[in-house]
């Protein structure tokens, strides 16, 4: 079976990133957008455009009839969630599986399980990877509760099972408040993601956030692709990430590669995926893996030269991985900002207009974004509107060029947070690599 024809179940810069990937490999795209999004880059540069529904994502970019619906009348024979959206759920995989369409990510059944956070920690434990001292699995009472953070120690945090994007975390520093944030927890998981399973872990009180790349060809072969480091976060988001990490030696990086790499192999994973860890001491702690191709995967790019979208595509064509690890190398650095469409110091929203734009360029400088004059931001979806990805053959070299191509950037009508980027990359502990995941909040509030 040859992927001939994909439909994008996505918007915005991964659209585009998705179609460019399919047709450097000569495969047609099929673009299906909300009538917010009828002007976007990506539903021009498509072969096909498929209008899905009204602008709230849970009519349009959420509504699995209709994109089976779309994917079934344009004869697409594979589907590419992007991220977000329905990029983790299982039940999508399946039914997309169930009408003969290829399905550009991993097998429904390890989107199931690592979806779910207490059940990804147990796989995780059993796999072998290292994990943050906690509960053994959820925790319903506020007694057991109780009992579990005493044993590991105060702060604990509690997190939802069913969590995502930083939502459902309430850190707990003493006894007499457990009962309360739990229940918080609890019901805000309950609003939000319709569990209102709760577990329990040591909070940390620095670490790092240290992540791997994988790719897994769903028959028991797996590669690691190096670290990135997306410690610079706000409310548990990230804002700038870089690979390698400024504090990973090439012995840890081929020592935890090996390990999760063979973790991925012993599970028989299909496609990419990301382990995260919280770094911290010299040690790594695993706290969550992502089945999908991630915001930041360019960094990878750039210091690999892999493709990771047409390696993507080449698996669920059932293809092998295209390179053994051995094949594998890192050279130089590279380091992305996200660019949102905010105000760059309080965060509000800013959508709208854009009124001029330029992006950057020269070498080693890659935007990836779907912005153009006269595009109108909705709304509606995400803020993020492009992603600024520079290289540089080491670290200092590669800041030097990330100021320069800060500079080029030209978007009006809006706010962005290219300010925010160019004040961070002047920061002596960004400059020295000496920042861990508490740095940019408390930066922000010293700033105030
Ligand atoms: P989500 O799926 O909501 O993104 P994660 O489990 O990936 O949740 O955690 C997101 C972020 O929350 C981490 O990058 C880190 O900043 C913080 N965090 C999560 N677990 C812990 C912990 N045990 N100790 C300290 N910080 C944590």
């Amino acid at each position: 079976m040859a992927i001939s024809r994909i439909l994008i179940a996505n918007r915005g810069e991964i659209a585009l990133r998705i179609h460019r990937a399919a047709h450097e490999m000569g495969i047609e795209t099929v673009a299906v957008h909300s009538t917010a999004d009828a002007d976007a880059m990506h539903v021009r540069l498509a072969d096909h455009a498929v209008c899905i529904g009204p602008p709230p994502a849970s009519e349009s970019y959420l509504n699995v009839a209709s994109i089976i619906a779309a994917a079934e009348i344009a004869h697409c024979d594979a589907i590419h969630p992007g991220y977000g959206f329905l990029s983790e759920n299982a039940r999508f995989a399946e039914i997309v599986e169930t009408h003969d369409i290829a399905w550009i990510g991993p097998k429904p059944e390890h989107i199931r399980t690592m979806g779910d956070k207490v059940a990804a920690k147990k796989s995780a434990g059993e796999l072998g990877l290292p994990l943050v001292p906690g509960s053994d699995g959820a925790v319903d009472n506020v007694e057991e509760a109780a009992r579990i953070a005493e044993e590991i120690g105060y702060p604990v945090i509690i997190k939802a099972a069913s969590g995502g994007g930083g939502r459902g975390m309430k850190v707990c520093d003493s006894p007499e408040k457990l009962q309360t944030l739990m229940q918080q927890a609890g019901s805000e998981a309950k609003a939000a993601f319709g569990d209102a399973t709760v577990y329990i872990e040591k909070y940390l009180g620095n670490p790092r956030h240290i992540e791997f790349q994988i790719f897994g060809d769903g028959n028991g072969n797996a590669i690691h692709l190096g670290e990135r480091d997306c410690s610079l976060q706000r409310r548990h988001q990230k804002v700038l990430e870089e690979a390698p990490s400024p504090v990973i030696t090439a012995e840890e990086r081929e020592r935890m590669g090996g390990i999760v790499a063979k973790a991925m192999a012993d599970m028989g994973y299909r496609g990419a995926g990301t382990i995260e860890f919280l770094w911290e001491n010299g040690e790594f702690y695993f706290i969550e893996m992502n089945t999908r191709l991630q915001v930041e995967h360019p960094v990878t790019e750039m210091i690999t030269g892999l493709d990771l979208v047409r390696e993507q595509i080449r698996i669920a064509d059932g293809k092998p991985l295209s390179v053994t690890q051995d094949e594998i190398t890192f050279t130089g650095h590279a380091i992305e900002c996200r660019i949102n469409a905010e105000d760059p110091f309080t965060f509000a929203p800013s959508p709208g207009k854009v009124s001029a734009y330029h992006a950057a360029g020269g070498m080693h400088v890659r935007v990836d974004s779907g912005l153009y004059a006269g595009y109108s931001i909705p709304p509606y979806y995400d803020s993020m509107i492009a992603k600024l990805i520079v290289y540089g053959r080491n670290r200092d070299k590669c800041i030097m060029r990330l100021r320069r191509a800060l500079e080029e950037m030209v978007i009006e009508g809006v706010k962005t947070s290219i300010p925010l980027h160019q004040q961070l990359i002047k920061q002596d502990d960004v400059l020295s690599g000496d920042y861990t995941i508490k740095w940019l909040e408390e930066w922000l509030a010293e700033r105030d």
